[in-house]
């Protein structure tokens, strides 16, 4: 694959420190996102198809795949879209929507950017967006691990004592740890023959998190980020990459000049190395992944 100013190119990620036998969702999902371009012609239209095709893929937690909360019950999801013709929108802490990445990009044609909770799932009836999914067995199976992890020693996130999920407990239902002893974000950057570029990220949150906990996903600058020298995504623990800005700090990086694999490494650099963090990024003649470990991706470059 060569990198050609002004060809189409998408990069799409199932997540920092997923198994990269999950490449061919994202695979596909790049293949969605080009087949939408050529269709569309419009940037923001392929990265979305291409998000679509993740959300609805159940091993990745986005959409479908969404991670439960510590409450074994409830899903929450963050996602977000942006690209270099001003649409920009936002959706936190969203229950109950099958594809999230349709609720953010509805945002962009309201007056806000951002909306979350219960205001953004009312806006998904008006618009008569579906329903998730009944919780899957692949989604307990998940969580039941998870619970496993949380009562073992070793912190599930890093930098942070396992029991701090017990003292700050805002369930109803009390936790029940295991008496013996995730995080994996969607997104797609994508850069037009017209020279635009969009980026879309969808996620059902890392895991564990308390309810009401909001990532990177929605936070511009931080896990998305889109301008008129590129697009960047970025997946890992939120609470560390929202503390860096990480996407904007990249492009930051391209706008003195950068190479944009040099860029990627720098920004991966910034976050402790035990952290989990990955980025993807289009530019006007560079598509590149960058991560601290193994991240399924998918890349098609014209
Ligand atoms: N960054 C996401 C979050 O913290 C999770 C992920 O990338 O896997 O919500």
């Amino acid at each position: 694959m060569t990198n050609k100013e002004h060809g189409f190119a998408i990069v799409t990620h199932g997540g920092a420190g997923e198994p990269l036998e999950l490449s061919d969702g994202c695979e596909q999902a790049a293949e969605a996102g080009h087949a939408k371009f050529k269709q569309t012609a419009d940037a923001l239209e392929a990265a979305i198809a291409a998000v679509l095709v993740l959300e609805e893929d159940e091993r990745f937690n986005a959409g479908t795949g969404s991670v439960l909360c510590l409450d074994g019950e409830t899903v929450e999801m963050d996602a977000s879209i942006m690209d270099t013709r001003a649409r920009l929108g936002a959706i936190a802490c969203v229950r109950d929507v099958r594809n999230p990445i349709l609720l953010a990009r509805a945002v962009a044609d309201t007056p806000h950017v951002l909306l979350c909770g219960e205001g953004a799932g009312r806006l998904a009836r008006a618009l008569g967006l579906e329903r998730a999914q009944p919780i899957r067995d692949s989604q307990v199976d998940k969580h039941q691990t998870l619970l496993k992890e949380l009562a073992a020693s070793v912190p599930v996130m890093p930098g942070i004592d396992n029991r701090m999920f017990e003292r700050f407990w805002n369930y109803q239902t009390p936790l029940q740890l295991p008496t013996s002893a995730a995080h994996d974000t969607v997104g797609a950057v994508v850069r037009g023959v017209d020279g635009h570029f969009a980026v879309a990220a969808s996620t059902g949150g890392s895991a564990p998190s308390l309810l009401g906990r909001v990532g990177d996903t929605p936070i511009m600058g931080s896990g998305f980020y889109a301008g008129p020298l590129g697009a960047i995504a970025a997946t890992g623990v939120g609470e560390h990459i929202v503390r860096q800005m990480l996407a904007r700090t990249v492009y930051g990086w391209l706008e003195q000049g950068m190479p944009l694999q040099q860029a990627l490494q720098r920004g991966i650099d910034l976050i402790d190395k035990d952290v989990v963090t990955g980025l993807i990024a289009v530019t006007k003649s560079e598509a590149a992944a960058c991560s601290n470990t193994h991240m399924p991706t998918g890349k098609i470059v014209e």
